[in-house]
């Protein structure tokens, strides 16, 4: 048996108002005037003065304000790399994301990619990344995916989404200010949130479970009940425990895997778009025979807060979409073994993940 030696975020600040530390933060980081900090926020802050107000820009350094209607592309990670190519003589000091996962993930693979020859379509799966990064900093702004602390970031390219998963795509800092989520509206707080307790279900519930995943999971599992069927908590205590409790779920999947929530979702992400928070609820509103008391819960949660998923996304599909997501699915091997067992090829046939997906 060969233990992986994984690395984690090496700097972490907690605090409400620890944004407001940003600047101290990076400047020890300055490589000199050539070498700027590039910013990616999501432009949900355009002309927000309370957030962007605290980022200081000093000679060439830019905000580059991210869209963030569409999950990233393996082509919208190569021209940004392109652009700040073709614009700077040196290296950037450091790239920042300011954001959910979207924003992130951008900031994750382009801080990879700026040292990582070729496109980043090549890089998508696991370990293919040979040169440490470009100092990167994640500074998440709705709490939920985990992507603060991963391992990986998630991108779509022409074959597959897929993430680039590598020692150097962690974070070289992350800033956790609870603060900063204050204005998340209320069903893409649940959709990302759920993100985070369906990682701690398909984590529990996996079969490369071990005690140092169950001890994240447990804490985050904890927190999510807590957060989502209880009533104990001011808005503020809220926020601080999710944006602990996606912290917790990220390293509990860190060392085990997610589940069948997380291939199926992929396969509704590749073929249609669905964003990665909504498509989980979607989904694993469905998954009751394999998750049944953690569906049970999702399920009381969706109702204390009035969320309506959006039905019928499959109603209208040929059967070659449908086969599309089921091989996007059923490539995540590691995923469904996770969930079912080495055997799992005999459970997760065709037929029954068709079946599946025509609930949806
Ligand atoms: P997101 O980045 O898609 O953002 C969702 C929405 O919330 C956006 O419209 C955004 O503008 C808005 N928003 C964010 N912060 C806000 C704030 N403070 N106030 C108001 N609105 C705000 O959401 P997400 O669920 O955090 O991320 C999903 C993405 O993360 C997907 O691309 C998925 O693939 C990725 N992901 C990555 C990992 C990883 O480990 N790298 C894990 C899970 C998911
Ligand atoms: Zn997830």
């Amino acid at each position: 048996m060969i233990y992986k030696n994984y690395p984690m975020v090496s700097r972490v600040v907690f605090g409400r108002g620890s944004f407001n530390q940003l600047d101290e933060i990076l400047s020890p980081k300055r490589k000199g005037r050539n070498a700027p900090f590039i910013f990616y926020v999501d432009d949900v802050f355009k002309g927000n003065h309370w957030l962007t107000s605290r980022i200081t820009l000093s000679y060439k350094d830019k905000i580059i304000y991210v869209p963030t209607k569409e999950e990233p592309k393996t082509s919208q990670i190569d021209q940004l790399v392109e652009d700040i190519i073709l614009e700077y003589s040196e290296l950037p000091s450091g790239i920042i994301g300011i954001g959910g996962g979207i924003v992130m993930d951008i900031a994750k693979a382009v801080s990879l990619m700026l040292t990582n020859k070729g496109n980043s379509k090549d890089y998508q799966g696991w370990d293919l990344i040979k040169q440490p990064a470009i100092y990167h900093v994640g500074v998440p702004t709705i709490s939920g995916t985990g992507a603060e602390v991963s391992r990986t970031t998630i991108l779509t390219g022409p074959e597959r989404k897929l993430g680039i998963n590598s020692d150097y795509t962690p974070f070289d800092q992350v800033i956790l200010d609870p603060e900063l989520t204050k204005d998340v509206p209320k069903d893409q707080w649940f959709y990302t949130g759920m993100d985070c307790f369906v990682h701690c279900i398909e984590s529990l519930n996996g079969t490369y479970l071990n005690a140092f995943s169950e001890s994240y999971g447990e804490k985050a599992y904890e927190l999510c009940k807590k957060i989502f069927l209880e009533d104990s908590l001011s808005k503020e205590e809220a926020q601080d425990k999710l944006m602990m409790a996606s912290w917790h779920g990220g390293m509990s999947i860190a060392y085990s895997q997610v589940g069948v929530a997380h291939a199926l979702s992929y396969g509704l992400g590749y073929l249609l778009g669905i964003k990665h928070g909504v498509g989980n609820c979607i989904v694993f509103d469905h998954l009751e025979d394999y998750y049944p008391e953690g569906v049970a819960q999702f399920k009381k949660m969706k109702a204390k807060h009035n969320i309506e998923l959006p039905q019928g996304i499959c109603a209208d599909l040929e059967d070659y979409q449908f086969d599309t997501m089921i091989d996007v699915a059923l490539s995540l091997e590691p995923l469904w073994e996770n969930a079912l067992g080495k055997n799992w090829k005999t459970i997760a046939t065709r037929e029954k993940l068709l079946s599946l997906y025509k609930k949806m």
